[in-house]
């Protein structure tokens, strides 16, 4: 097997197996065979990994700033050395195409390690003076022991947006990768090891869901980052509360994007495209929902299907192809069966709608257009490349519209209206909100959701104060005056 990992996971430094976990499979989407057989964890590897993590804590928050910096600087210029190697990886991994892992997977990887890398020798608290001589300094502390648990979409970004400000701040991270694309968090373990972090900082345990559960309860857990579906992050939610723990959650979303009559139809068209069918529409933060004005409709319509026909479906490992397979059987199947729901309801298919024959899991882009606000497409999330297009008149009919939902993950607006622009950001009950564009993520910014969506922040100097707390110390230069 081509991409057959030395073991399943990585603890304290050193490649760990333990056969008598439950196997998992690792399938390559666009052929379905299976290119590496893994073990989740079974306790014991779970028991290790914890210790490792714990015990490697203290040594890594005792360096200094600098140091650990320096460590996440030398493992991005690691990751992008190797960028095309990790690609055909996560390309195998997930089955998105080479064109989109060489740009968006190790790249972003290594972005986050570079930016909390330079921000690491930054950390610091404040000096609060108060009269009379007295004051509070701040200290701002690690947690501890974190853990990453991640969806399949972005494997090896989603292992380094969790690890690279878990690690600046100086904690050490316990990282559970998707059962569904669990082999690339171990190249960011070794790349890590490589770049001088000390054993243990840094860990990988494969598993599904109980694995993840198991390291959310246990009591040397400090905190929990989940990239993952609104139902897991309920549970998990739930379960860190019992024991008090800091947690963030990047959860899922049916975000809308608003495309005005005054709009530049190539930008906007441009935007849908982005927002619905990158990575076969497997991104969290799509734009599923485009309410489009009524004198543009038809314009609209007509130069998306132009532009779908150029969309070049195929072997993802060819770098002309920029549409691949889905990445796993039951995912096919799920935005399929969201297919007939949306032809059963009454939806007009405009585009797309079939599987592609072969063995890969691959189907078509697909368009729905007079998708109205309560049918299911439109309601639920699919994560998959099916687009519902629905029609408005005025603005405060569709900012209503737009926020009618329990999802607040993103949420854009194509306009040449300046002041519109803002003005409908301003009401969008989403976190991430775009204008003329969709779907950026670059570690400068905070990437988040509202409402059902999340609860924190990633990247930005915000995603510190998610890995991080403050101790108060208050310093007396005067007597202690007590009552009595
Ligand atoms: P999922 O919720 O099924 O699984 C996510 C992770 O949680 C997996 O690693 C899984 O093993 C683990 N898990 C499952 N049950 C658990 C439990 N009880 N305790 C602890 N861990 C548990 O999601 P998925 O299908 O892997 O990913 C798709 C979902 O992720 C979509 O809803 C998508 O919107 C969301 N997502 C969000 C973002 C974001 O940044 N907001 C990014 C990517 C994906």
């Amino acid at each position: 097997m081509q991409f057959q990992p030395k073991a399943s996971h990585f603890i304290n430094g050193e490649y760990v197996e333990d056969t008598s976990g439950a196997p998992i499979d690792v399938i390559y989407p666009a052929t379905g065979e299976v290119i590496a057989r893994l073990h989740s964890a079974t306790p014991d590897i779970v028991n290790q990994a914890l210790t490792s993590a714990k015990n490697a804590q203290t040594e890594w928050a005792a360096m200094s700033g600098t140091e650990r910096g320096r460590v996440l600087r030398r493992a991005a210029d690691i990751m992008r050395d190797r960028n095309r190697e990790l690609s055909i990886l996560e390309t195998h991994d997930t089955g998105k195409p080479l064109q989109e892992t060489l740009v968006a997977d190790a790249t972003s990887g290594a972005d986050a390690l570079e930016y909390f890398g330079g921000l690491a020798a930054s950390l610091t608290g404040e000096h609060i003076p108060l009269g009379g001589g007295d004051f509070v300094y701040t200290i701002r502390e690690a947690l501890g022991v974190c853990v990453g648990i991640g969806a399949w979409n972005y494997p090896t970004q989603i292992a380094c947006w969790k690890g690279a400000p878990a690690l600046a701040c100086g904690n050490t991270m316990i990282f559970k990768p998707s059962e569904t694309t669990p082999l690339s968090a171990l190249q960011v373990a070794e790349i890590l090891i490589e770049a001088g972090a000390p054993k243990g900082v840094y860990n990988v345990i494969q598993g599904y869901g109980d694995v993840g559960a198991s390291l959310v309860t246990d009591p040397r857990v400090a905190k929990v980052s989940l990239t993952g579906s609104v139902p897991t992050g309920r549970k998990v939610y739930a379960a860190a509360a019992d024991g008090m723990k800091h947690v963030t959650m990047e959860l899922g979303g049916k975000s809308p994007m608003i495309v005005f009559d005054d709009a530049d139809i190539e930008n906007a068209v441009s935007g849908a495209i982005l927002g619905n069918f990158y990575s076969s529409g497997q991104v969290c933060s799509n734009g599923t929902r485009v309410f489009v004005q009524k004198g543009i409709k038809e314009a609209f319509l007509n130069r998306l299907s132009e532009r779908l026909e150029s969309a070049v479906i195929g072997d993802p490992l060819d770098e002309e192809v920029n549409f691949g397979p889905m990445v796993s059987e039951n995912q096919l199947n799920i935005a399929l069966s969201y297919v007939e729901k949306g032809r059963a309801e009454g939806a007009r298919l405009v585009f797309g709608g079939e599987r592609i024959a072969g063995d890969g899991f691959y189907m078509q882009p697909t368009v729905f257009a007079d998708v109205a606000d309560d049918m299911t497409i439109a309601c639920e999330e699919i994560f998959g490349p099916v687009m519902s297009v629905l029609d408005f008149e005025t603005e405060e009919e569709v900012m209503a519209r737009a926020n009618d939902t329990e999802f607040g993950l993103a949420a854009g607006v194509f306009t040449n209206d300046l002041t519109r622009a803002h003005r409908i950001v301003a009401g969008f009950e989403a976190g991430t909100c775009y204008i003329n564009t969709y779907n950026l993520a670059p570690v400068e910014a905070p990437f988040g959701g509202s409402k059902m969506s999340g609860v924190g922040r990633e990247n930005s100097k915000l995603a510190i104060n998610h890995f991080s707390e403050m101790k108060t110390v208050y310093v007396s230069m005067n007597d202690v005056e007590a009552p009595y």
